[in-house]
This record gives structure tokens, sequence and C-alpha cells, in this order.
């Protein structure tokens, strides 16, 4: 982290503004809304500021810039178009230890001033340290769009509340799950828009009188393969509501840095060496959260329906009437076929998909027949280690042993990698790869020499 965000209280404080120009206004305007008390020096000052100091907003100083003019203020601004003053300014304040931010050059500055989104007194503010101010700009506007005009009020409306609330539930989880309530209450926020004081107060009273739900749930949330980005919006709410997710080892760390902070995680993935947590410790756990009234999301790497173990999951809370729900995840095959330019259907070489477990030996034999027919692809799941089988078992069964295959391992992640052959190498390319990887047969293999674009 080269800079720590901070929230300066400035009001009544005297603040130093270097610089009458264009770029100074802005700064200014700034400056004013938070109720500093404003000095500004130039040698030259626009309409503006002469218009402000007549209605004694600020404080004018027709004068070159000296050292002593920054004694007692609390922050410095550098905002002229001279580099060799700006750099002055930002040296004096440093002399005195006093935050300086200088305009157009964060490397000379100890503060910079990051885009906001005013939402007060809910305020956003956006920085990418200096290195890249556009990216930061386009961020910002992206957030205005998305957040209602009436989160401000919203947030004050819940300032006021917030003794109360205090008072009335004595555990975090309960304050949480009533602020939750609260923020997720349309009609409330409509009407607090509305400026309607009167229905507010009342839509908040039934808020307090009615009871919190206690019963905890359980929502298996597909994490997708890997790139945070393909967790699905729903899944990314869940995870930031969660008092405790139960994640395991195919959910990237880039997912689980979504994860709300100060929720509870707990692994229950095979780590090298060990074994994994055993099915029914994990339905156990699942269990007993929900059971304590806990929020619990069961995490999981891809979609949880497919080779997933969701079902059963599921099953063991049914037996124990705990309420659940299910947020899909984009499936490895999915995410793979994407990212290494290979699809998975072709109106010329592939009439249907079939997703297939390599786990063979733990399954009864695979209809082979079948899998070996034309037109079609195929993507085996944890086929690693029975890449030999597939190779033997597709061959004996007719398919060309020059049919072309993929191994794509860590699909999605920026360290995915993607081997390809014929299916008469595919024992030796499995050696290549380490897990997690999909192995894809069928002609659609051979248009990611075209496709390919990650
Ligand atoms: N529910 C998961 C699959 C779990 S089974 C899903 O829908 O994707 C575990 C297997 O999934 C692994 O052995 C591997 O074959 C495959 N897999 C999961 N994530 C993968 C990834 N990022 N890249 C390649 N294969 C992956």
């Amino acid at each position: 982290m080269d800079y720590l965000p901070l929230f300066c209280q400035l009001r009544g404080k005297a603040c130093l503004l270097v610089g009458g120009g264009e770029v100074a206004e802005r700064k200014a305007r700034l400056l004013l809304k938070t109720g500093a008390n404003l000095r500004v020096c130039a040698t030259h000052f626009s309409p503006q500021f002469q218009l402000w100091q007549q209605t004694g907003e600020v404080t004018l100083t027709e004068a070159h810039f000296s050292p002593g003019m920054i004694d007692e203020c609390w922050l410095v601004i550098a905002a002229t178009d001279n580099e060799r003053v700006n750099q002055q300014v930002s040296e004096a304040a440093e002399a005195q230890r006093i935050f300086c931010n200088v305009v157009d050059a964060p490397e000379g500055a100890s503060v910079i001033m990051p885009s906001i989104v005013d939402r007060s007194p809910l305020m956003i503010a956006i920085s990418s340290g200096g290195t890249a101010p556009v990216m930061a700009r386009l961020l910002r506007e992206k957030i205005e769009a998305i957040l209602p005009q009436h989160l401000g009020k919203m947030a004050a409306w819940a300032g006021s509340l917030r003794q109360r609330v205090k008072d009335q539930f004595s555990e975090m989880g309960q304050r949480r799950r009533f602020w939750e309530k609260v923020f997720n209450h349309d009609r409330l926020a409509q009407t607090l828009a509305n400026q309607d004081a009167a229905q507010a107060e009342k839509l908040t009273e039934a808020l307090f009188s009615e009871p919190l739900e206690h019963k905890g749930e359980v929502v298996l949330v597909g994490a997708g393969p890997g790139d945070a980005g393909l967790l699905t919006l729903k899944g990314l709410q869940q995870i930031q509501q969660a008092d405790i997710v139960v994640y395991d080892r195919l959910v990237s760390d880039e997912v689980m840095e979504l994860v709300r902070r100060d929720a509870e995680r707990i692994f229950v993935g095979k780590r090298a060496g060990f074994h994994c947590v055993p099915q029914e410790s994990i339905n156990q756990i699942l269990l007993e959260q929900a059971q304590r009234g806990k929020r619990v999301v069961r995490l999981k790497g891809g979609d949880p329906f497919i080779f997933g173990r969701g079902a059963e999951e599921l099953e063991a809370l049914l037996n124990a009437d705990i309420p659940f729900s299910v947020v899909p995840g984009i499936t490895a095959a999915s995410g793979c076929s994407a990212y290494s330019g290979i699809p998975l259907t072709h109106r010329d070489y592939a009439q249907s998909v079939r997703l297939v477990t390599g786990h063979v030996q733990n399954n009864g034999s695979l209809d082979w027949e079948n899998l070996a027919a034309e037109k079609q692809t195929l993507v085996f799941y944890m086929g690693l280690s029975q890449a030999g089988e597939i190779q033997q078992q597709l061959i004996a069964h007719g398919m060309e042993s020059t049919m072309p295959v993929a191994l794509v391992e860590r699909g999605t992640s920026t360290q995915q990698r993607v081997v390809s052959g014929t299916l008469a190498e595919l024992s030796t390319l499995a050696t290549e790869v380490s897990s997690p990887a999909l192995i894809i047969v069928g002609r659609v293999v051979a248009l990611r020499e075209r496709l390919r674009w990650f």
C-alpha cells in the first residue's frame, strides 16, 4: 500500500492553496465544501476567486509564495502552473510536516487527491496512487452510475438510528442483520428520497419491532473456475453477506479476497499430502453452523451442481429442515473453453457436448461406445490420472487416434496453460500438466489455432 486513505475533518481549519487559476479554482471548490478556512496565495486571481473573496468565503493574498504562509496550516495545495513554485511549496510544507498536495505531480506530494463519489455523508474515494488517474476517473463514473442519489440520505438516516440499534441489539451479528434489513429496504429508501419523514419513521418502527430472522441458512455458491471476474453478481452478494464461508481448494484466492472481511472462513479442501475433510464432516459443519443461526455460504469451484457433490450437501440440510438456495457458477468446461479458444459445440464439428468424470474407477465403467461416437465434444473432469485409460478406451471403441485433444491446466487463471495434440498422445500430454486440469477431446480443439486470445 503506497498511500493510506483518510477522510479529513477540515471544518474551520486553516488550509493554504497556492495558485489563482482554473485548476486552483477546482481545488478551492472542493475545500470550500468541507468548510475549511481557506487562504489563497497567487500573483493573479481569476474572477471566481475575487467573487469568493467578496462573499467572505476565502482570504486572498496577492503575492509570491513564501514559506511563512503555511504556518498553522493543516493542509497545503500547490496548484500553480509553475513547476518550480509548486516544488517550493511542497518542500516548505515537508519541512514543517504539513501534508501537501501538488496538482499533477503525485511524486512531489505527501498526499494525493482521490477521485470521489459524493453521497454525503457517504463518500467513496478512488485512487490509483497517481499511476493511472484516467482509470480512477473511469471507475468513478461507473460507481456514480450505479449508486442511487438517495444513498446519502439513507446513510444519514442510519446514522440517526445507531444508538438505538446499539441499545436494542447486543450482538454484532444481530446488528448486522438489522442493518442489512434497513439497507435492503427499497420502500424506506424511496421514502427517504421523497423526504417523507413521517412515513420513514413508520417504516423504521416496523423494522425495530418485527423479529430478526434468526434461523440460519445455507447458500451453495459456485465460485467459477478461477478468474474472479467470472463470479456471478449474486454469488458476490452472497459472499459479502455471509457469516461463515466454507470453501475448498478449487476456489481461487482471488475470489476469497472478495469474501466479507470479518466472515469466518473454514477450509475443507485437500492440501498436498493431507486428506480432504470427509464429505460427512462437511455436511455436519454446514448443518451445525446453520443451526446456530448463521448465514453460511458453501463456496465451491465451478458450478456446485457439476461434479461438485452439491446435491449430497443439500440432502443433509433438507433432512434437518434448514433453508437453502443455490447460486450457479461457471463450470470449468465453460471457463476453459472460452479462455482457451475452444468452442464446445460447432455447427460443423460437434452437435453435442458431454461433461464426463474421469474418475472411472469410482463410477463403474463409462459407456465408451457412445463416448467414441463422432460429432461431439468430450470434456473430462478429474481425468488426468486416467488419461491413459481414456486414450486406450476411446481408440478401442473406434475413435481415430488423430482426434485432436487439449489439456487445460488452471483454466481462466493467470497461470492457465494449454497443451494440445492428438488422442494417441494423450497419456504423454497428461504428464506435462498438473491438477486441476480438463481434458477436451474433439474436432473443435483444432479451432484453437485461430480463436485463442487469452
Ligand atoms: N464443480 C466444478 C468441478 C469439480 S471436479 C466445476 O463445475 O468446474 C474437479 C475437477 O474440475 C478438476 O479435477 C478439474 O478437472 C476440473 N477443474 C476445476 N477447475 C478447473 C480449472 N480452473 N481448470 C481446469 N480444470 C478445472
